[in-house]
């Protein structure tokens, strides 16, 4: 019943969203006048007056051509105006392709001296465990190092999002052990999770039968989905992992007793560089990039992706995962 509601709370909000003309312009960066939004609205407003107009005139008139006169000039109208939405969206289409294709490019270009940078560091750190320098220097390149590994993180992030906008996202679909995925997952966030006193635990039946996924894909939402657990939960609490089976598909759920998303900005979630307002005033730290790219890798391997939250009480991030038929 709950889910039923908040669904229709999203429906309505975006009905509300569409019908909101100075957002669209904000979100697309033109005047008002130049939305799709109100352009439509125009269309459908002129079509009314010279309908009416041509009907109140042709009462008048028993002459045939007056009408067709008036209802040629009502399609060329609309002929205009539609010619002006298609031109509108085409070039939008461009401006998206040309800017994947700028960050894709930009991306590869920053990843070869971000590797160098990275590589040197992990040179200068070796030669500080045999103290060749002091530890204020060490300090600093251990800082240097730290960076230039969330750096890389960054710019793969921002080439996944190339990738998936320009539909070149690659996914493999093999038999995988989604059980170990969950437990290497948790290795990985083990050391975050102490830092902030968080415990995670994993509920799992013993023995599941393997998913068709990309294990290195699965992996990293899995690690997404912990890692934000951990960042979003300020208060020392528990962080559970629960793997079930339902009928030919794998659920995944991860629950928190975080500080949740706000009801009104649930709807956005999913949408690239969305951080909702309630996280982004204490941890600065963060992209916006991560459950938009959980989510096309979780549907490209025929999955779902889907949460529940209450502000100030929680969340639980589920995903599906189809069950393979193949041997393992
Ligand atoms: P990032 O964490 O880098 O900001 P994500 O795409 O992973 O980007 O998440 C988008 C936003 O969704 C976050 O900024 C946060 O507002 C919200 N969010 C995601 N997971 C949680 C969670 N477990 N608890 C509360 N908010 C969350």
């Amino acid at each position: 019943m709950d889910q039923k509601r908040q669904k229709l709370k999203k429906k309505n909000m975006q009905v509300i969203n569409d019908l909101n003309l100075k957002k669209q312009a904000r979100d697309l960066g033109v005047k008002v006048w130049q939305t799709p939004g109100f352009m439509f609205i125009m269309l459908g407003v002129i079509a009314i007056v010279i309908m009416s107009a041509v009907f109140l005139i042709s009462q008048n008139y028993d002459d045939p051509e007056i009408l067709v006169l008036a209802e040629s000039f009502v399609v060329i109208v609309i002929l205009i105006v539609g010619n002006s939405v298609i031109s509108m969206v085409t070039q939008v289409t461009k401006l998206n392709r040309m800017k994947s294709e700028f960050v894709s490019v930009a991306s590869h270009q920053l990843r070869t001296p971000l590797s160098a940078i990275k590589w040197e560091t992990e040179l200068l750190l070796s030669k500080c465990r045999r103290r060749v320098v002091g530890d204020k220097q060490r300090q600093s390149i251990e800082n240097i190092n730290t960076l230039s590994i969330k750096m890389t993180h960054l710019i793969n992030d921002l080439l996944d999002v190339a990738r998936i906008d320009q539909h070149r996202l690659i996914i493999k679909k093999i038999p995988t052990d989604i059980i170990a995925v969950a437990k290497d997952s948790i290795k990985e966030a083990q050391s975050l999770a102490k830092k902030r006193h968080i415990e995670l635990a994993l509920s799992a039946p013993r023995k599941l039968p393997a998913v068709l996924a990309d294990p290195e894909k699965l992996q990293m939402v899995v690690e997404n989905l912990l890692n934000n657990s951990i960042k979003y939960t300020t208060n020392h609490g528990k962080i559970e992992l629960k793997l079930t089976k339902k009928d030919a598909l794998i659920i995944f759920n991860i629950k928190d007793s975080g500080v949740g998303i706000p009801a009104e900005q649930q709807n956005r979630i999913f949408d690239k560089f969305f951080r909702s307002d309630n996280i982004v005033k204490y941890q600065t730290e963060g992209t916006g990039l991560g459950l938009y790219i959980a989510k096309n890798i979780i549907e490209q391997m025929g999955g779902r992706i889907w949460f529940e939250s209450v502000e100030n009480l929680g969340s639980i991030f589920s995903f599906s995962i189809p069950i393979s038929k193949q041997k393992e």
